[in-house]
């Protein structure tokens, strides 16, 4: 059986050349789209992750509006930012680029982004409808991964996914979308014993580790689909997944590569939040 290399840049092109259609459509009919991203201090990664965000932005025909806070920002002055954000009505979706300074409480940041605005998907109470099955905005990287099967036409009813990773923004939400989309979940972390052994057993195998060369071909079933979303910087400045690639490839029905998977299809389903909030906000949609 042939590999299939699943092309999460020309993925990503496809969904962004149709939002931009969207967003001209809104446009004539008067409506405005507008993203808000808020970035404390200057973490290298983080700031590459708001330069795609913003070109993405401006490849749609989204505006954006960069909040860029000094580290020594209390915890009032990033919440009242996001109290302003929250009643601008031109803003119909707020971003709040993680990692913060580790003396603010995230936590409350992401409580206090209304449920509507929340194009990340990071407020608890989208969370909870998630969790629920209800229509909410999912976590932009989960997002993007549902995308991709969709794309490809892998269903997955009743196979058996495993999850390495059980982050806030990638492992948790991952875990629902499986399970509403019928497939029985089994969930790694650090704590996690005989990994091997379960991950031998996935019909679909997810990484969101960040561990570079950690999920090696033995610990692949024949066959699996496999989805790499670790980001990994090698010492040559390069980046990296965390699935050994070239050995796992051969054993693989599908599989992501890094750069040009998961990563373009986060911005694109990014862009789909802030669109979807814009028309919400606008009731053209529930
Ligand atoms: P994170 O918050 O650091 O979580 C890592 C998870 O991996 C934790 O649940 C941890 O377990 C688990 N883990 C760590 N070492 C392990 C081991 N040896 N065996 C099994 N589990 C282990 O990371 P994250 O934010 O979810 O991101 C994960 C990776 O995805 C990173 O490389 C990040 O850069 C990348 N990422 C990519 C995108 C994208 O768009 N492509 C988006 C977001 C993140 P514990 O819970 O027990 O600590």
């Amino acid at each position: 059986m042939m590999t299939i290399i699943i092309d999460g840049k020309e993925l990503a092109k496809k969904v962004r050349s149709n939002l931009k259609i969207e967003c001209e459509e809104l446009r004539k009919k008067g409506i405005k789209s507008k993203l808000a991203v808020i970035m404390i201090g200057d973490d290298p990664a983080s700031k590459v992750y708001v330069r795609n965000k913003s070109r993405a932005c401006e490849d749609v025909g989204i505006e954006y509006e960069e909040h860029l806070l000094n580290s020594s920002i209390t915890q009032k002055e990033l919440i009242d930012l996001i109290k302003k954000l929250n009643e601008d009505k031109t803003i119909n979706g707020i971003l709040l680029q993680s990692p913060i300074p580790s003396n603010l409480d995230i936590n409350e940041a992401f409580r206090t982004i209304v449920p509507e605005k929340d194009v990340d998907g990071f407020n608890p109470v989208n969370v909870g409808k998630l969790v629920l099955n209800q229509d909410t905005f999912v976590s932009c990287t989960p997002y993007g991964i549902m995308k991709m099967f969709e794309e490809y036409n892998i269903d997955l009813t009743g196979k058996n996914v495993v999850i390495l990773g059980r982050s806030n923004i990638v492992g948790k939400p991952l875990i629902h979308c499986c399970l509403n989309k019928n497939a029985t979940v089994t969930t790694c972390h650090s704590k996690t014993q005989n990994i091997k052994e379960i991950t031998s057993k996935a019909d679909i195998l997810i990484s969101a580790i960040g561990k570079a060369n950690f999920v090696t071909e033995d610990m692949v079933k024949e066959n699996a689909v496999i989805i790499d979303v670790g980001i990994n910087r090698k010492d040559d400045g390069k980046i990296t997944g965390d699935v050994d690639f070239e050995s796992v490839k051969e054993k693989a029905s599908y599989i992501t590569p890094v750069p040009g998977g998961v990563g373009p299809m986060t911005v694109a389903m990014l862009m789909n939040n802030v669109i979807k909030a814009t028309r919400r906000q606008n009731g053209m949609i529930d």
